[in-house]
């Protein structure tokens, strides 16, 4: 783990190895000392918290080099794109908090030219038109302890390959009758250099090139030479892409010849405890139900912990403090829930929030009477200010903050025991009621008036409860989050298992509480904290006629205990 503390900055910050190679190449004067990166994703789906990593990754060593980051929507595959995924990216990427300024791209903004690179490598006889099906040549390529065999079609002649290729852009071909293929290695040790596939046909509308195109460009084919004409200097991407690293400077090497060239860097993808971060898997929650949608608060999506009530402040210490790995490893997201408890510490005002009502009678307080108490909104913010809670005879407590029986380590109430109602006074139970089924429904109690909350010196007691007032209190829908799955790797599974099989059924309560008046004019996204209960924040659908809260984050990590 990095060493980070607020203030400090960077020099207390030990180096990870992408800073050292940076240092390095700088050092060297290698692109004229420039840092160039950029964020590639797929729009094929909205962003996790894995690609906030990277995001942060991208950006952040652009600032801290005082360089650029581009995004680039990686759009190479008609069929899986779509303009919704566009839009939420963007969203994803301004919230984090970053800003790619006009440097706004899209590899289709490259298809003319990734076309003439190819009818270049064709001319240079480093490329041919394959006939084959794609199970044909996938299974003709071998494994990489034997070569591959050559395809019959390998060695065309220049001007058969030319003309089918343009004949398959002319769209005479239909899709999966021919592939254009590199012409490198069919006994290379690394699969990726045998004769790749550079160029697919595909009857699909784009999302921004329309019919235009009826071929399109392979991801291989297209990553590097992007990287190339945006002048990226460091090409960051996750260690899968390692073995693709000869093929991304291959390509360069065969159409390129400046000195320039981008470099590709690889580092760990972050995995997470708890979590499922395959988009494959996050669209199958999505189309089938399991949750309300990508920004279900319980998703590992940006927009989803965005409306759980993250915060982008939180988000970013996290990747911080998780750094850059060379190596595989799982993070546990009891980190990640860390990040956000320590940051909304700092900025949420607490509240009192009741969220299983029981009923307190304050026998020997006045009748109708209601004080003002004045609270502080946040003992860690110096600017929090206070707010008024009002105060009466009839108020609200926790349910589970009363045991007719409790045992002596028990130190809330229990008939005749005291307790202190947070920022205002003791109140001892004298009595209580029940049903005819025997649930406790009215608690009658004395307070101490000589005990009221900032009033000097006075008695003390064990217990702290929150409370409200019951007739001043407002009701609010509070849906209770949990993790999404049960299991530490919900994707290890038995043969033929589904990860679906993992998921917590409780990771969703709702219930009906009763809040301090104060919240009335909440706002969608307004993050407070419950006082003794957690961090909630008002959730998107909320209104003025229906206040809806979700849970961020309980206060302390309630999963480490129940492991132990
Ligand atoms: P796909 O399976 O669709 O390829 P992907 O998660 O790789 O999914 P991309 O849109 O290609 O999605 O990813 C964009 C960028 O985010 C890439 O540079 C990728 O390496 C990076 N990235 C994706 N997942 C993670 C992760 N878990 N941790 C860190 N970086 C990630
Ligand atoms: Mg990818």
């Amino acid at each position: 783990m990095n060493k980070t503390t607020e203030n400090s900055g960077e020099a207390t910050k030990s180096k990870n190895f992408l800073e050292m190679i940076i240092d390095n190449d700088i050092q060297k004067g290698k692109n004229e000392g420039r840092v160039h990166t950029r964020f590639p994703p797929e729009p094929n789906g909205y962003l996790h918290i894995g690609h906030a990593k990277s995001i942060c990754l991208n950006f952040g060593l652009a600032e801290k080099y005082n360089g650029k980051c581009n995004l680039r929507f990686d759009d190479t595959n008609p069929s899986k794109e779509e303009e919704e995924y566009v839009n939420s990216i963007m969203e994803d990427v301004k919230w984090l908090g970053f800003d790619w300024e006009d440097r706004l791209f899209y590899a289709s903004d490259y298809f003319d030219q990734l076309y003439e690179w190819a009818v270049k490598l064709i001319k240079d006889g480093k490329a041919y038109v394959d006939d084959q099906s794609a199970d044909l040549i996938s299974e003709q390529r071998g494994v990489p302890t034997r070569p591959g065999i050559d395809s019959p079609f390998r060695n065309r002649s220049v001007e058969e390959n030319l003309g089918l290729f343009e004949r398959m852009k002319a769209g005479e071909f239909p899709n999966g009758t021919h592939v254009l293929r590199a012409k490198i290695d069919m006994a290379s040790p690394n699969m990726h250099m045998r004769d790749p596939v550079l160029y697919r046909i595909m009857h699909s509308k784009h999302h921004r090139t329309g019919d235009k195109w009826c071929i399109y460009p392979m991801y291989d084919f297209a990553h590097g030479q992007s990287d190339y004409l945006e002048g990226i200097t460091h090409s960051i991407c996750t260690l899968e892409f390692e073995i693709h690293r000869p093929l991304y400077d291959w390509f360069l090497d065969q159409l390129i010849d400046t000195d320039y060239r981008p470099r590709q860097h690889e580092f760990a993808r972050l995995n997470l405890s708890y979590t499922v971060m395959s988009k494959r898997k996050l669209l199958e929650l999505v189309t089938e139900k399991y949750v309300s949608g990508w920004d279900d608060p319980r998703m590992p999506t940006i927009s989803g912990l965005r409306r759980r009530g993250y915060t982008p402040e939180a988000i970013r210490n996290f990747a911080d403090r998780v750094g850059v790995a060379k190596r595989e490893n799982v993070i546990d997201v009891g980190l990640l829930e860390f990040s956000v408890r320590e940051h909304l510490n700092k900025v949420a005002p607490r509240i009192f929030a009741v969220l299983d009502p029981l009923k307190v009678i304050i026998t020997n307080y006045p009748e109708g009477k209601t004080e003002d108490l004045i609270l502080e909104n946040n003992p860690e913010d110096p600017e929090g200010g206070n707010r008024v809670v009002p105060f009466s005879r009839e108020i609200l407590i926790e349910r589970d903050d009363f045991m007719e029986d409790p045992p002596n380590k028990f130190f809330r109430l229990g008939p005749g025991r005291e307790v202190r109602l947070k920022g205002a006074y003791i109140i001892k139970c004298e009595d209580y009621k029940k049903d005819e089924n025997g649930n406790v429904t009215e608690l009658y109690c004395t307070y101490d008036p000589e005990t009221k909350s900032g009033s000097g010196e006075m008695r003390k007691v064990k217990g702290t409860l929150h409370w409200v007032s019951e007739a001043e209190s407002v009701d609010a829908e509070i849906r209770i989050y949990d993790r999404l799955f049960m299991n530490e790797s919900p994707d290890d599974l038995e043969e033929g298992g589904d990860f679906k099989s993992n998921l917590n059924p409780e990771s969703l309560k709702i219930v009906k509480g009763k809040i301090e008046p104060s919240v009335k004019n909440a706002k969608p996204m307004d993050k407070f904290q419950f006082q003794r209960l957690g961090y909630y924040c008002v959730d998107l659908d909320s209104s003025a006629t229906k206040l809806i809260f979700n849970r961020t984050v309980t206060l302390k990590d309630t999963w480490a205990k129940m492991n132990k």
